[in-house]
């Protein structure tokens, strides 16, 4: 099990969470919404194993925390994985969209600095601004688009960037997901569930859930849903090796 967007340190049972994730033999990437919250997230997960920990500034708070772009900056050469961070172009966050570029464009600067990361990038509404950021930032790293929700004509420009997508239970809902699920390359395609914004039921969705995500890409890629898993669990091998080869302090 996969989950490679997901806010571990938000869940009501954080510390329930960490320990049934671990159980169930389950690949986490814990992506943080300010920079404050990296140091207490790291407690949080531990030693545990198969959990990664990501560095972020989630563009919906930027209005009230450009500030602290800064220290998210300072944290990026200790850390492999850069998120959440990005754009979004909705209406409520509209009006921020300078800062928002501002911090993304400081942000993968410092990537660059910091010789590449793993970044895993929200873009609602803003797909095109995302995409122009990482292209004036071109040595950032590996961008992985988070529930991308850009046009097919985004979508192909994306692809042609070499960005990875990570693709979750709530995108593949609707037909507008699964009609850009289909088109995306299988070997950068990743699950997540971007619990726990996201719920199943009345509950908040958990790491493991994301396994559901198996069977709806078989279906839109028609294939067997065992090859999917194989696949799914080789794209994670291969960019935690690309990702281990990048240097931190
Ligand atoms: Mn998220």
């Amino acid at each position: 099990m996969i989950d490679f967007h997901c806010h571990l340190d938000l869940y009501p049972n954080a510390r329930d969470v960490v320990r049934e994730a671990v159980a169930r033999e389950c690949y986490i990437l814990a992506v943080t919404t300010t920079p404050l919250a990296w140091e207490g997230t790291r407690r949080l997960i531990g030693d545990a194993p198969r959990i990664r920990l990501a560095a972020g500034l989630h563009p919906e708070l930027v209005r009230e925390r450009h500030r602290e772009v800064e220290r998210l900056c300072a944290l990026v050469p200790r850390t492999r994985y850069v998120g959440e961070v990005g754009l979004d172009g909705s209406p409520p966050h509209r009006a921020s969209m300078p800062d928002q570029r501002r911090v993304l464009s400081r942000v993968l600067r410092a990537c660059e600095d910091a010789g590449g990361r793993v970044l895993s990038l929200h873009s609602r509404g803003a797909a095109n601004g995302v995409l122009d950021g990482l292209e004036e930032h071109p040595k950032a790293g590996i961008p992985v688009l988070h529930w991308f929700s850009g046009s097919h004509a985004d979508l192909r420009r994306a692809i042609a960037m070499g960005a990875w997508f990570s693709v979750g239970p709530a995108m593949l809902r609707g037909e507008r997901g699964q009609g850009l699920a289909r088109l995306m390359p299988r070997d950068r395609v990743l699950p997540e569930t971007d619990g726990p914004f996201t719920r199943s039921g009345e509950c908040p969705m958990m790491p493991w859930e994301s396994a559901g995500v198996e069977q709806t890409l078989a279906d839109l890629w028609k294939s067997p849903a065992a090859d999917v898993a194989r696949s799914l669990a080789g794209n994670l091998r291969c960019l935690v090796g690309l990702a281990n080869r990048m240097q931190v302090l």
